[in-house]
């Protein structure tokens, strides 16, 4: 532990391809890096048993990220699980819902977990907040916008008196430039650690192997990120 390091971040990490990159490239900033990850019964629950895999993936990846990367940390947020009623946390079918967003959506989900994240960062001495929220694929979701977390981010430094700054370096770019992204960050062991080790798929389905990796091929975050790989593929 740093504390009250300037330079240091605390990462949300799910599991997921987003939270994975976004984790390499604080990782590449930041001298001083911890992790979290939020447990609400959500469905696509495998995707946190893999956290541990992809932290050793990146140690292993290069030996300065091995230096950098710190504690871990999982909260349980069961007050979620039990308010929300979409596909996500229950043994429904995930669909589009009127207001065009997919009842896969947990209301606010983002900013209970950006909230709890400050609280944690405040308590452990970080000053850097990065989560893999994203305005231009994610359908809509209200909590994504670049609006909400720049919204938040005075919010929270208001009311915990402290400067913390939240990071989105997916914000403004789509899954096939994510992907260019950890090509960037961590070359094709990077690449080929999220293809095989993170999980997508809001059906918990780690079943076949596709080439952009592991889920049911037919969820809307299958579809999502294997048209993210073809474009990267693509070039
Ligand atoms: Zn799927």
């Amino acid at each position: 532990m740093t504390p009250d390091n300037q330079e240091s971040a605390l990462v949300l990490l799910s599991g997921g391809q987003d939270s994975t990159t976004c984790l390499a490239w604080a990782l590449d900033r930041f001298p001083h890096v911890e992790t979290l990850g939020f447990d609400y019964g959500q469905r696509h629950r495998v995707e946190l048993g893999l956290r541990p895999a992809l932290r050793d993936g990146l140690r292993a990846i290069d030996p300065a990220w091995a230096a950098r990367l710190g504690e871990d940390h999982t909260l349980a947020l069961d007050a979620l699980g039990a308010l929300s009623d979409t596909a996500l946390t229950r043994e429904s079918e995930i669909a589009m819902q009127a207001d065009g967003l997919p009842n896969t959506f947990v209301p606010g989900r983002n900013l209970l977990f950006l909230t709890f994240a400050a609280a944690l960062a405040y308590r452990r001495g970080l000053r850097h907040i990065v989560g893999g929220m994203c305005e231009t694929d994610f359908s809509g979701y209200p909590d994504c916008r670049d609006d909400t977390i720049k919204a938040l981010q005075v919010a929270i430094n208001l009311g915990m008196n402290r400067r913390f700054v939240l990071h989105t370096p997916l914000m403004w770019i789509d899954k096939a430039e994510t992907w260019r992204l950890a090509q960037r960050l961590g070359g094709t062991p990077l690449v080929r650690l999220i293809v095989e080790h993170t999980h997508t798929c809001y059906r918990g389905e780690r079943g076949a192997m596709h080439p952009w990796g592991h889920g049911c091929g037919t969820c809307p975050a299958c579809e999502l990120r294997a048209a993210g790989w073809e474009g990267f593929v693509k070039g």
